[in-house]
């Protein structure tokens, strides 16, 4: 640790390391020098830019200057498998009743904040350790139907998550997308992966973003996937549809966004979430 400290030009006595639990995916660590305090992350079972794609998409975010993420100060990428890490800013947990309404005030702003016409991303990004494929397209419908359903269809059907009677329904499905899903929605920068769990409460109360899988999308995919597992208050949707209303279409096509992070956990988890897909599948086929 001490090493990778003085590679970002810390080269002061480190006074306590102590191990953060909570995330899925990485070990991660309370870093205090003399100089100051680190968040830091290792891994050593993940694709080479799985930190650079991270650290890439909060800066993303961060240039948007809509919303708070932590400064990044360094990431590694991977040669071989060693362990990689990713230094970034300790947010120091605050409290405040404000947080979940700034939340969604400062959500919509970055949904609102110029974001050119193309939708998908240039790079590859990651969802969980699941690898997302990307591109830039003209069309939205498109993208999501290809690189976001039907990627995590083929996943499932190698992993053996989607068999023969899932598939079915989950193809038929995307051969109606069209029926659901705009074509041309509002081009939002998307967080990407936004669960109670990647949003933090920092010093007096400011929200701040962590954890992105940032695209290019519908603001509804970002919100549709919130209300999967909550951990956000109402103030927050209160707010976010003050300064961002939702279309009136947004409970009806709902599900088809939640759909993807669902199939992305059965792939990842298991059959545990196998019923909640199929009852999506059948409530739209
Ligand atoms: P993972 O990538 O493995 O899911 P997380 O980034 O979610 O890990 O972080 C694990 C824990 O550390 C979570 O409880 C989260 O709230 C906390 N955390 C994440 N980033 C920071 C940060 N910059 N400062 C302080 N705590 C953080």
């Amino acid at each position: 640790m001490q090493d990778k400290l003085k590679q970002i030009g810390d080269t002061s006595n480190i006074i306590k390391i102590q191990s953060i639990s909570g995330g899925d995916i990485n070990n991660a660590y309370y870093v205090r020098t003399e100089a100051r305090e680190y968040f830091i992350k290792t891994n050593k079972q993940v694709p080479a830019t799985f930190f650079q794609a991270e650290a890439e998409g909060l800066e993303q975010i961060r240039k948007t200057k809509t919303i708070r993420v932590p400064d990044v100060y360094h990431y590694e990428i991977a040669s071989s498998n060693e362990e990689i890490c990713l230094m970034m800013e300790w947010i120091e947990p605050g409290k405040s009743k404000t947080s979940g309404q700034l939340l969604g005030e400062q959500l919509a702003r970055l949904h609102l904040a110029e974001a050119g016409s193309q939708y998908g991303m240039h790079g590859t990004t990651f969802v969980g350790e699941i690898t997302q494929e990307n591109a830039l397209y003209d069309n939205w419908l498109i993208y999501y139907r290809e690189k976001r359903l039907r990627a995590q269809l083929e996943i499932g059907i190698n992993r053996g998550t989607i068999p023969i009677n899932r598939r079915k329904l989950l193809e038929q499905l995307l051969d109606k997308l069209d029926r659901f899903i705009p074509e041309h929605p509002g081009v939002s920068l998307l967080h990407g992966d936004l669960w109670g769990g990647n949003w933090l409460t920092g010093p007096q109360g400011k929200p701040y973003l962590i954890d992105p899988s940032v695209v290019y999308g519908d603001n509804a995919f970002e919100i549709a996937f919130t209300e999967v597992f909550g951990g956000f208050p109402d103030t927050f949707y209160e707010s976010y549809q003050y300064y961002y209303p939702l279309p009136d279409y947004y409970e009806e096509i709902k599900p088809l966004y939640q759909l993807f992070y669902l199939l992305v956990h059965l792939n990842l988890f298991g059959e545990g979430y196998g019923p909640s897909v199929d009852r999506i599948l059948s409530r739209y086929n």
